[in-house]
This record gives C-alpha cells, structure tokens and sequence, in this order.
C-alpha cells in the first residue's frame, strides 16, 4: 500500500501503535531489527534512524560502521499477535540500507535487488511477477521449549485430520498473514510427515521478496504459540520429502504477462523461451544463491520430488523448470530448484538477470523433456542436453564465481562476502566427521 507519512502517523494513533520495528536483511538472508519506541517515529520517517553496520555479517568493516536505515513506506504493517497488556501495538516497517555518506549502500541486498529491477525496465518490462511456495516442517518443542527432533504428525500429501495435526496452526498462521494484508491461495499438509505448506498470492520481485521474509516470520511465531518449532531448513530428516520453495515467475508490461503467446508453441512467447534459454544457461551459478547452505544439497538428490538435473518440461514435475498449465495472465515457469534457505533478494535478483541475459543473447532452451529424467541414464541425458545441477555447495559457489552475469546481478560488494563467507562454510562442515561415515566406515577399518 502507497502509505504517506500522515498515513502512518495517523495509524499509529488510531491503533495504538507504541513500538516500531525496522527491519532489513543480511547477506545472509537473516532479518534484522531494530526497535524504538513511537517516540522516535518523526525520526525514522526522515530516514535518520542509525546503526551500527560493522555488527551485521557480510556489511562492512569497523572504521565504517554508521549507516542509517530508509524505512519504505508501503511496507508498513501491525503485528496481529502483538497486542501487549496496555495494549500497544508493534508495528514493523522494511527499511533500505544507507551508507553514512547518504547513498544507497551496496552491501544490502534488497537495495540491490532493486537496482537488478531498474535493469529490467529500461529492458521494457514493468514487473518480474514471483509466486513462492515455500515448504516447512513442524518439529514438537520440549518441555524447555527447545525444539526436539520429533515430528509433529504422521500426515501425508492432502491428508485430514487427526493424521494431520498441523490443521490448527495452518489456519491460524493463514488469518494472522490475511489480518497482514496477505491473499492466501491455499494451505496443505505436504508429502513428508510433519511437513506443510501455505500458499500466497504472487508479487512483483521486491514485495514477494518481503512477503518471504514476513511469512517465515509469522510461520515461526505462531509455530511457537501452538507449541512447535517450524523449520524451512531444505532437508531437516534424511529419508523423507525436504523442503522447497518453487519459485513461479513471469515478466509482465504494460500490456499483460509477456510469457503469453496465443499463436506461440506451448502458447508461450518467444520471450518466454528466451528467458528460460537464460535460466537454464545460468543455473549451475545461481544455485549458488537458491540453495545456499551445505543442508540443501541434501535435498537435491534423486527420489524426492526435488530436481536434480538442469532441464524443462511443458508437462511433468521431475525437472528443474516446468511450465504450470495455465495461460494468459497465470502464464508462467516455476523454477523447482529454490529452497527456503535462499536470501529472496538475492535469488530473485541472479535469476530476473539470468532471464533478462537470455532475452538478450536470444537464448533458446534446449528441447523439453517430458519424460521422467530419473529413468534416463547418463548417455540418455547427455544425448538429450541435460545437465547436473551442482552436487555440493562448493562445486555451486565455484560456478558461481565464474559467471560474470550472476556476479554482475550481485555486485561486487555482495558477491565477494557472499563466496568467501559460504567457501569457509564448507571448508567448517567438510572438517566434521559425520555420523554416516562412522557408522560406515569405523568398524570396517
Ligand atoms: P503448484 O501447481 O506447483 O502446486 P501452486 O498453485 O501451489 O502451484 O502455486 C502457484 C503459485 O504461482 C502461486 O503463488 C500463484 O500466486 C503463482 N502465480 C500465479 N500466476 C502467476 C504469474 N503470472 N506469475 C508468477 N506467479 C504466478
Ligand atoms: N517437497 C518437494 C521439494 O523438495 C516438492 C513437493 C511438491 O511438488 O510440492 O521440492
Ligand atoms: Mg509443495
Ligand atoms: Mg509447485
């Protein structure tokens, strides 16, 4: 909502408003706030609200540490669950990163998302159109409330309850976002025991990129409340479904959805085609960025409706892009790759600039596949131009670092904490010993 600064000042009176909230995002893809008092709010409208940076991972260093927090406007909303015992309420507001010197600072990753987006409408577009489904898992909390690693029920794909006892907290997480100003689509329990998923309403990239910050948010709080921890951690328990976040997309301008061709094969627009000839160009890159922790290449392997292999299909859901059936406005491809874990901001930023790279280099996707991949053997899949997605985070932040089109979506500020931070990542988790190999390999040597 287009909110003016009386909008607010005026809300905050009405509603009762005592706290604010200003929130942004690391690197890392963390949320970050800080609080004032309603005190303080003519401050934070005039953009005055200072910080310390240096204490934010992937920010800056010491000798450069003040930066000041731009609160956007439209983002303003009440936390429903807030309400405190005089009944003052919290709001929140999503703020752009400054630097002392007063310029937008290039280490923030929804600043930077937002200069990828001003790329994409000198390329004549109006919006990058993104629908998330991000998967959770609820675990049961302990008599501590410390998360436990025990599920919260025996459910499966669509069941009822009692086999699904995620039915309450689902629906209360669904008022609490629609009382946030969300449209939910739907709500499900999903494949995997303790496993569920709320669907919502695309966005253009910048809102649906808060939207996931803010869903995660309300998932955990209410999770809590009703006494479980939810995690969007991409393979919390081996054996079993983990947890992706498809991600839907289209380019629209000014005339409707740019993917849409009534005449075009499929029905898709050459546009369509070439963006798709560019994410599949660039995906070994910017997995780096979809899945960005050691735990998601533990879902991207065979046998778990996760993909695997870099290719598309007009029909079936093994590979990594598929085109969802519906056409005109709903036109769009739905990247199966992403996971939960991915920094919205920065994910949709590599992937609109993997798409907009295709439409300039007029890319064409190699030849859909529509049958199920994991059947194909390797010759099959050579012959047919299909490729593997990166099997670790290593192999997936060295392709990264050699693609100057998703360093170039980055910046050279981001992309360098983003790869120094995750190769040390590795490098901590490949000098554990795990439970797997001594279970293998202890008594045999
Ligand atoms: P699935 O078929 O994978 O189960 P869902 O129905 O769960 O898909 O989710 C579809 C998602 O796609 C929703 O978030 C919806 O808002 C979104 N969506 C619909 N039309 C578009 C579009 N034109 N561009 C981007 N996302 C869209
Ligand atoms: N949980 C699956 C994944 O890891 C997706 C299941 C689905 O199709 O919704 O991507
Ligand atoms: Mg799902
Ligand atoms: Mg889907």
């Amino acid at each position: 909502k287009a909110y003016t600064k009386d909008d607010i000042r005026n809300i905050i009176k009405d509603e009762n408003v005592q706290f604010l909230r200003l929130q942004f995002t690391d690197v890392f893809g963390a949320i970050k706030n800080v609080g004032v008092p309603v005190s303080q709010l003519e401050k934070v409208l005039d953009n005055n609200l200072m910080f310390d940076g240096s204490s934010i991972e992937g920010f800056v260093r010491i000798q450069e540490s003040d930066m000041y927090l731009y609160p956007d406007l439209s983002t303003f909303m009440i936390f429903p669950w807030s309400t405190d015992e005089n009944g003052g309420k919290v709001a929140r507001l999503i703020a752009d990163v400054y630097t002392a010197a007063r310029q937008p600072f290039a280490g923030d990753p929804r600043g930077n998302l937002k200069r990828v987006l001003s790329e994409m409408t000198e390329a004549g577009f109006k919006n990058f159109n993104l629908g998330t489904e991000p998967e959770f898992f609820l675990f049961k909390l302990d008599e501590n409330g410390n998360p436990t690693t025990e599920l919260n029920d025996k459910g499966g794909y669509f069941d009822l309850a009692p086999l699904d006892m995620g039915n309450d907290v689902r629906r209360k997480i669904v008022l609490q976002l629609e009382a946030m100003g969300f449209e939910i689509e739907a709500e499900h329990h999903e494949v995997a025991p303790g496993q569920h998923e709320v669907d919502f309403k695309y966005a253009d990239a910048l809102d649906a990129a808060d939207n996931i910050q803010t869903f995660k948010l309300v998932v955990k709080t209410i999770a809590r409340q009703y006494g479980y921890y939810a995690t969007f951690l991409p393979k919390p328990k081996s054996g079993i479904n983990g947890n992706g976040m498809h991600t839907n997309m289209s380019l629209f301008d000014e005339t409707g959805n740019a993917f849409f061709d009534e005449t075009g094969d499929l029905q898709l627009s050459k546009t369509a085609y070439n963006f798709l000839g560019g994410i599949l160009d660039h995906a070994t890159a910017y997995t780096a960025l979809t899945n960005p922790t050691v735990n998601s290449y533990k879902r991207l392997t065979p046998g778990f409706e996760a993909p695997v292999y870099v290719a598309w299909s007009g029909s079936n859901r093994s590979p990594m892009v598929r085109v969802p059936a519906s056409r005109g406005n709903s036109t769009r491809l739905e990247l199966r790759s992403v996971d939960p874990t991915a920094n919205p901001y920065l994910a949709f930023a590599a992937i609109l600039e993997a798409g907009l790279d295709g439409i300039r280099r007029e890319l064409e996707p190699t030849h859909a596949v529509d049958r199920n991949i994991y059947l194909m053997d390797e010759s099959e899949r050579r012959a047919a131009g299909i490729t593997d997605l990166p099997d670790t985070l290593l192999s997936a932040v060295n392709d990264l670092a050699e693609d100057p089109t998703i360093l170039g979506a980055l910046g050279h500020h981001i992309a360098e904490a983003f790869i120094s931070a995750k190769r040390l990542e590795y490098q901590s988790y490949r000098q554990e010993v795990s439970a797997w190999e001594l279970d293998t390999y202890f008594e045999q040597y």
